[in-house]
């Protein structure tokens, strides 16, 4: 379908927001009447500039209070709403959004109200203008979608019809499921936007904290499912009202918005049986099953000894160094890691390999989510594995059974690797990332993994709230955590430092790992007495289960579903391990247990450096 994106959403001047969504590849905007105001260039200017770009001018707005009203103030609105026209007849534009009355409104008259929208579609036509009526969550007296449509018929003029916007849907918990009954070609213009729920008054929930779809917990997979049903064809645009969206660099918000609207398309297109001939308006991306296995992690490190001594304590094995490229491969029971030194830029995972069925798919997809392609020259006897960076530069590579042989290049012998009898695994990654990535990060790995999002959550750090998000594939084999951190993030003296992120590995006897990993050097981060008191308190433990605990650093948990153990080594540059025990069918993090661990983390570095001093 044609896509759009309001004005609104992004940085910057009118002109860079156009040439913003020129670049990142919309057809059309909606001009945000407060930006156009703003803006130095004549209507006649933008109208050419936009034809120069190749973009579409699809809605202006909004035109506010307009019905419910006197008729003395109805006849002044009509003035104002005449000079709109006037005004877009300079910007080449036909269609002007009209919120429901939120603000003036003092008739509750149906009738009368229908009978202003039809004197309003009466001077819009004379203008050759068309009116979406669209139901604010907050309008006065008319404040859902159906009402909405309801007055557009009572209207019954050809120049009117309705806006749906998804979040004065969702966010008054109204059911999206009468759609498909309002005929397609009343559907004048659809806006979407997601949120996270946050439990706030509708007005301020609007004005700062819409996201794009996929980045929030509304379902506008049904949404855009009932969208389709309903025949409509277009355009599908972005009206994201949003804090972090206005600080943040317009390209980056531009391209997150885009791969939004291909997820969202693509996401109904699942829903929508495929002899349905609608599912064909929706835009598809190349097609591939979810990826169920994280095949190798790649850290960057400057601090490589330090690196491969902590691999080694935990019980991996080092396989070679790389027969071209100074890296070196580790490997523990089923999990692959690639040391890359660098210079003075810390430790972080630089890139995550995954396993799919054909490496060829799996980077089409990542492209049409609009990720650029990493460049790595390969000689003609080594295998090429295909990658992206993700919106935060982390990249991504693709493994099949083509290239499953690229341990050879590091001397391994595949044979030995499989036969290995260490049962340690991945469970979880957690990512650092900025917050002006964070949302394009989420949605970006998600729709390219075909990972789902479960429920956001915040933790409280010694230094603000963390909010971090679990990404899980379908069958639970990758779990992805991605923290949003500030863009910088200093220690206590000042200095920025890499906000710390973990390679979880599950072990099916933590306690014996643990000691035999610490007898062979392995720095566990210590873990503060008052835990351990609380602990006992809450879990009802003998006092010398938690004194073991608390000699080997391990954190507990208990739930109806099993228990949790676990415990963190400490940082290196940017990024530590944590050993990781799951009994029964315990699958949550340990609530409560990472603000203990940032706390001590804190605690830490702070001794380390009073020590080092
Ligand atoms: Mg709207
Ligand atoms: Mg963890």
């Amino acid at each position: 379908m044609k896509t759009s994106i309001a004005t609104v959403c992004l940085s910057g001047t009118l002109e860079e927001k156009m040439q913003a969504c020129a670049a990142a590849g919309f057809d059309g905007i909606e001009i945000f009447e407060s930006d156009l105001v703003v803006s130095p260039s004549s209507p006649a200017e933008i109208r050419a500039l936009a034809d120069r770009l190749g973009l579409t001018l699809d809605l202006y707005q909004p035109f506010r209070d307009l019905e419910g009203v006197s008729d003395e103030l109805f006849a002044k609105n009509l003035q104002r709403l005449e000079a709109k026209f006037q005004l877009m007849q300079e910007l080449g534009m036909d269609l002007i959004l009209v919120p429901s009355n939120a603000g003036t409104a003092t008739v509750s008259d149906d009738t009368i109200i229908a009978d202003q929208l039809r004197q309003a579609a009466q001077l819009a036509q004379r203008y050759d203008m068309r009116i979406a009526y669209e139901a604010l969550a907050w309008g006065r007296y008319v404040n859902t979608y159906w009402h909405s449509w309801q007055l557009v018929q009572a209207a019954d003029h050809p120049n009117l019809g309705v806006c749906l916007d998804s979040f004065h849907i969702f966010s008054r918990a109204d059911d999206p499921s009468r759609i498909p009954e309002i005929p397609a070609e009343k559907i004048y213009f659809v806006q979407l936007a997601d949120a996270q729920d946050l439990g706030m008054d509708l007005l301020p929930w609007s004005r700062h904290h819409r996201v794009f779809p996929g980045e929030g917990s509304f379902d506008m997979v049904e949404f855009m499912t009932y969208l389709t049903e309903a025949g409509y064809t277009g355009p599908l645009s972005l009206e994201i009202f949003n804090d972090v969206f206005r600080e943040t660099d317009t390209n980056i918000t531009a391209a997150d918005g885009l791969r939004s609207l291909r997820w969202i398309q693509q996401g109904a297109r699942g829903r929508i049986t495929p002899d349905n001939p609608v599912r064909e308006h929706l835009t598809a991306m190349p097609k591939i099953e979810p990826v169920e296995v994280i095949d190798h992690l790649e850290i960057s490190t400057d601090s490589p000894d330090e690196c491969g001594a902590l691999l080694g304590a935990l019980g991996f094995k080092f396989i070679g160094q790389h027969r071209r490229k100074s890296v070196q491969l580790f490997v523990a029971g089923g999990v692959k890691v690639v040391l890359s030194p660098n210079v003075r830029g810390g430790t972080y995972i630089s890139s995550v390999a995954l396993q799919v069925t054909d490496s060829n798919d799996a980077l089409a997809r990542a492209r049409a989510l609009g990720a650029p392609v990493v460049s790595r020259p390969v000689t003609a006897d080594e295998v090429r594995l295909p990658g992206v960076y993700g919106p935060g530069g982390m990249q991504l590579f693709f493994v099949d059974a083509t290239s499953a042989g690229w341990p050879i290049e590091f001397g391994a012998d595949l044979d030995q690797l499989a036969a290995s009898t260490n049962t340690i695994r991945l469970d979880h990654l957690n990512v650092p990332e900025a917050r002006d990535h964070f949302g394009a990060s989420v949605l970006f790995t998600l729709a390219t993994l075909r990972l789902t999002a479960l429920e956001g959550q915040d933790v409280a750090s010694p230094r603000g709230l963390v909010h971090s998000q679990v990404l899980e594939s379908p069958e639970g084999g990758i779990r992805w955590i991605f923290n949003q951190v500030p863009r910088i993030y200093t220690n206590r003296s000042g200095e920025p430092v890499r906000y710390p992120g973990h390679i979880a590995l599950a072990v099916s006897d933590l306690e014996q790992r643990a000691a035999t990993a610490i007898d062979a050097g392995l720095a566990v981060l210590p873990i503060p007495t008052n835990y351990y008191v609380d602990l006992q308190a809450r879990f009802g433990l003998d006092d010398e289960t938690v004194e073991r605990w608390q000699s080997l650093g391990i954190l507990y948990d208990r739930n109806a579903d099993g228990e949790f153990l676990h415990l963190y080594s400490e940082t290196i540059g940017g990024l530590f391990i944590e050993l990781v025990q799951r009994v029964g069918s315990y699958r949550d993090y340990g609530p409560g247990n990472a603000a203990v661990r940032l706390a001590a983390q804190e605690q830490h570095e702070q001794q380390d450096r009073v020590f080092s001093r």
